[in-house]
């Protein structure tokens, strides 16, 4: 099966005898022992049908053997950094969400140390990656300022220190990019964002080619709690069949949104990877099929006053749904983030940064440059 088939396809397990073509919801907590054989289901925090579908699927889409799904993109990230013991060092990208920092800074206390690289510059990757380096956190597309980094150069240079290399593949999901075929080991989710694609449930994946790291995560899951229920495990699954189509369209209008903003003198500076002079524009056609729907500007204008203005893109963080987003960072997704070490990584106080969604492309670009041309 090619990638679209298995979005629809995979994990479609239906009761036997019954010609559901949907598999059923599985919201019971506990599995009576004696009406099983062999007994394999014991308590939903260990075991869900409803889960095990959606890992199939997702699992599938990475030509993976394991997947084990999250509460949330932040339990997925917590089940990841279990794999770090104190003394041991972690590298991440510098550009990253604003959660992952804030997971990040809480390692310390575990005697687990955290540097930040340019990731998108592989000699200073290479020089972070010192003798006890255990795990490189890589995020590509980063967040908010959209940079790449190059993915089978970060798996090579993690593979010769001997370290783990966790790729935060939400920004361009699977349709767009599949960092394990790159070599990473695991690949992180927010399903939040585009895999369910309708802001109307949180969760969050891991997927991996490798038994052990699999086990390690389910059983963290399983005794830290971080589990989906059956019915957000079902609208995960039900989200991701439209995947490719939601992201084929929301790309093409990204790009065409990028093109107009380049052409607007309220704005001075696009960060679209979809756009010839973006840096790392020559890795879209080497690791992604496509640049993706997340763009990201400084506006000359006020930032506040130009997010009252959209009336199509509600003000609002998360992204990859339906409906289009516009955020300003330093004011809502980054905040966190202390001031001097956010403008030193280049996310300033006039960043913009839009989730475009899926309405017709036409009112997209109309909305958003009526609001551009506010201020004047
Ligand atoms: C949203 C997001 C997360 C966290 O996921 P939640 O589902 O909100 O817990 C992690 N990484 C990235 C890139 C995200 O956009």
């Amino acid at each position: 099966m090619r990638f679209d088939t298995r979005l629809v396809h995979s994990g479609q397990r239906s009761t036997p005898g019954s010609g559901d073509i949907v598999p059923p919801v599985h919201i019971a907590t506990t599995y009576d022992r004696f009406a099983q054989d062999p007994p394999r289901l014991f308590y939903s925090r260990g075991e869900n049908p409803t889960r095990e579908a959606l890992e199939e699927c997702l699992a599938a889409l990475e030509d993976s053997p394991y997947c084990a799904v999250f509460s949330s993109g932040q339990a997925a990230a917590t089940a990841a950094l279990s794999l770090l013991s104190p003394g041991q060092r972690l590298v991440s990208s510098h550009d990253i969400y604003g959660g992952t920092y804030a997971l990040f800074e809480s390692l310390a206390r575990y005697g687990i140390r955290v540097d930040y690289v340019d990731s998108t510059d592989p000699a200073e990757l290479r020089q972070a990656l010192v003798a006890d380096t255990a795990m490189v956190w890589v995020e590509t597309p980063s967040n908010p300022l959209l940079e790449l980094t190059d993915l089978a150069e970060a798996a090579e240079l993690a593979r010769e220190r001997g370290a783990v290399l966790v790729v935060d593949n939400t920004f361009a999901s699977p349709a767009l990019q599949r960092p394990l075929d790159l070599g990473a080991d695991v690949s992180l989710y927010s399903t939040t964002k585009f895999i369910a694609g309708h802001a109307d449930v949180l969760g969050g994946a891991l997927v991996c080619r490798d038994a052990d790291l699999h086990r390690r995560f389910v059983e963290h899951r399983t005794v830290t709690g971080g589990v989906p229920g059956g019915l957000d495990c079902y609208m995960v699954h039900r989200g991701v069949k439209t995947l490719s189509l939601r992201v084929a369209r929301q790309t093409a209008t990204a790009q065409a949104l990028a093109d107009a903003l380049c052409a607007s003198t309220a704005v001075c500076e696009v960060k679209y990877p979809g756009l010839r002079a973006h840096p790392q524009h020559h890795l879209v056609g080497a690791q992604m099929s496509g640049p993706g729907s997340m763009v990201s500007f400084r506006y000359l204008g006020d930032p506040e006053k130009l997010m009252a203005r959209t009336e199509l893109f509600a003000c609002a963080v998360s992204l990859g749904g339906v409906r289009s987003l516009i955020e300003c960072p330093a004011l809502m997704t980054h905040r966190p983030v202390p001031r001097a070490t956010r403008i030193a990584a280049g996310i300033t106080d006039d960043l913009i940064r839009l989730s475009v969604g899926i309405e017709d492309p036409a009112d997209l670009i109309e909305d958003l440059q009526c609001a551009l041309e506010g201020d004047r």
